[in-house]
């Protein structure tokens, strides 16, 4: 690789003491802060950084931290990957990624939805792997199709090679402007936000993973690789068993799309699956924590579509706790609440927590689904006979919890 001009290369080390600093004075991993001063002293670090480098980018409202973990990992199979692993996925995260590893030949960047634009920019990624959008807190419609559509605009003339899941119409749009696309089925587990035609706002008709307009030529395209249920048909038509250990339907989504990456990178499907199952836990997401004989298993659901996914993974037999806060990474309003269907949870003893338990409450009454109502996440499980239970939290709950067992991984 060619050197970093002088100026890049300070600000690059600068940014790494920072991080260091904030590190060792118990101020998280210190990866935004060290990013910070590093774009401080050299505003095009990003750009600089980026160069020469073999790069993908993830962008989605669920599963983008998941995903680049997974694409990380088969990409470990042929060299070192520079990537945001903290989950800092905004620029200066990225800053604080590449600068980490200086000499790594590949960068896998998870980014903002909202950043994609200006982060491709800068970057000048090969690779971009969007996966799905839908409303994400206060979010609404109107403003996930501004967001595809600066997604159309960013990708529109580049060279970039795009792998975007194409059982979601509004990701379909977004990436339909690419030189280069490889479709992948990943299917779609919340549709509400998706039942019309982004190019004309006409209806959109389904029949099962199909999806075409009512009135414009707008329509599904034909997919390369196929998740069908435990398994993925690649674009030969060979059929693999994922048989990864990361739970739910998501998580073999987001593992076929790691797959279609790996393999725009080169990598075939017989050297990154081997990879992708070696994968148990990401960030904490789908950790055990065990205290006093329960075993708690802990799951992250940070917006409505977020939850289904979640209930998808929670195991019926077992009780479960719900915790809730309305923090700012959480959204400051709770009324998304109501967009989730929380009747599935009828019949298993349900506990609720968290700084915003009785939003929560009021909604699981309405939606007729017992709960007991606890102070604290510790009363909560001390409630639980010993034994496996499953929770569901949202952002700041999630890493409250984390924190107290210790920053589960
Ligand atoms: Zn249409």
């Amino acid at each position: 690789m060619t050197q970093l001009p002088l100026r890049a290369q300070l600000a690059s080390a600068l940014g790494r003491s920072a991080a260091t600093l904030s590190r060792m004075t118990g101020r998280g991993d210190g990866s935004v802060i060290g990013g910070r001063v590093g774009l401080m002293l050299e505003p095009d670090l990003l750009r600089q950084l980026a160069r020469d480098r073999k790069l993908a980018l993830v962008s989605a409202t669920n599963g983008k931290t998941t995903t680049t973990r997974l694409i990380t990992s088969a990409l470990l199979e042929v060299g070192e990957v520079a990537t945001n692993v903290f989950g800092a996925n905004m620029p200066a995260g990225h800053v604080s990624a590449l600068s980490q590893h200086k000499d790594a030949p590949y960068g896998v960047l998870e980014v903002d939805e909202k950043y994609l634009p200006e982060v491709l920019d800068t970057t000048g990624a090969g690779v971009v792997c969007l996966m799905n959008l839908s409303r994400d807190q206060m979010d609404r419609a109107a403003e996930i199709w501004l967001l595809a559509q600066k997604w159309r605009r960013a990708l529109s003339g580049k060279p970039t090679h795009v792998i975007a899941n194409c059982d979601d119409p509004l990701v379909t749009w977004g990436a339909s402007t690419a030189a280069k696309v490889t479709w992948v089925s990943g299917g779609q587990r919340w549709k509400e936000d998706s039942w019309c035609c982004p190019e004309c706002g006409g209806p959109l008709d389904r029949k099962d993973a199909d999806w075409a307009c009512r009135e414009c030529t707008f329509h599904r395209p034909e997919p390369q690789w196929v998740l069908d249920d435990d398994a993925v048909v690649d674009p030969r038509g060979q059929r693999w068993l994922l048989d990864i250990q990361l739970p739910g339907l998501a998580n073999r989504s987001n593992a076929v799309m790691a797959l279609a990456v790996a393999e725009a990178f080169d990598l075939p499907v017989e050297r990154a699956l081997p990879r992708l199952r070696e994968v148990t836990s990401v960030a904490g997401r789908y950790t055990t924590v065990e205290r006093e004989g329960r075993q708690a298993r802990l799951l992250l659901a940070k917006n409505p579509a977020g939850w289904l996914e979640a209930f998808d993974v929670a195991d019926p037999q077992l009780p479960i706790i719900l915790s809730v806060n309305a923090q700012g990474p959480d959204g400051r309003d709770t009324s998304w609440l109501w967009d989730v269907d929380y009747r599935i949870l009828r019949g298993r003893p349900v506990f609720v927590t968290g700084e915003r338990r009785l939003d929560l409450a009021l909604r699981l009454d309405v939606a007729d689904v017992p709960f007991a109502v606890c102070e604290t996440f510790s009363e909560a499980l001390a409630m639980q006979p010993p034994g496996r239970v499953d929770v569901i939290a949202n952002y700041t709950a999630f890493q409250q919890i984390r924190s107290e067992f210790g920053r589960a991984v």
